[in-house]
């Protein structure tokens, strides 16, 4: 994994999470980083500019490029979500018509597990959907609708 460029990334979540009055504790749970870190992502040490601007450039992706920037970035989905949440990429409307056959290739296909079965029709968990249409690309019966909200 580069670790720079996710040490950037976790630079801007802490100081988007510390704007919106995260205490430092409070943002070291958030996004799984020690406290020591958070002081001194916060304090602007131990973090080089050219990390932060890769990260920042990381954000401006399309919502496509951005998912597959970071599925090669972080191992664990959660990490991924964070990012989406903490930037509020997620605002999107979802949703899966009776066309569906429940073949599941949209669970596989979302990175950031958002898409599940429920008797065998696809359900979208649109809570952390981020537009990527990876799901819209791939179903074989265009069933799912992603709109922006
Ligand atoms: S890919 Fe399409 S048909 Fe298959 S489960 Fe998902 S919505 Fe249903
Ligand atoms: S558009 Fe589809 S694949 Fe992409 S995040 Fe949303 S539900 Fe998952």
């Amino acid at each position: 994994m580069p670790k720079h460029i996710v040490s950037g990334l976790k630079y801007l979540e802490s100081v988007e999470l510390r704007q919106r009055g995260l205490s430092q504790q409070e943002i070291s749970d958030e996004i799984g980083v020690d406290r020591s870190t958070i002081s001194h992502y916060l304090n602007g040490r131990n973090i080089s500019p050219g990390s932060i601007e890769f990260a920042k450039v990381i954000l401006e992706l399309s919502p496509k490029d951005f998912i597959l920037v970071s599925r090669a970035l972080f191992d664990d989905f959660e990490e991924i979500r964070h990012l989406i949440s903490i930037f509020n990429m997620n605002h999107y409307e979802t949703s899966v018509d009776d066309g569906c056959i429940g073949c599941g290739l949209c669970v596989d296909l979302c990175e950031v597990k958002s898409i599940s079965l429920d008797s065998l029709k696809a359900k979208i968990n649109p809570q952390y959907c981020c537009g990527c249409l990876m799901c819209v690309e791939g179903c074989p019966t265009n069933s799912i609708k992603i709109l922006e909200a």
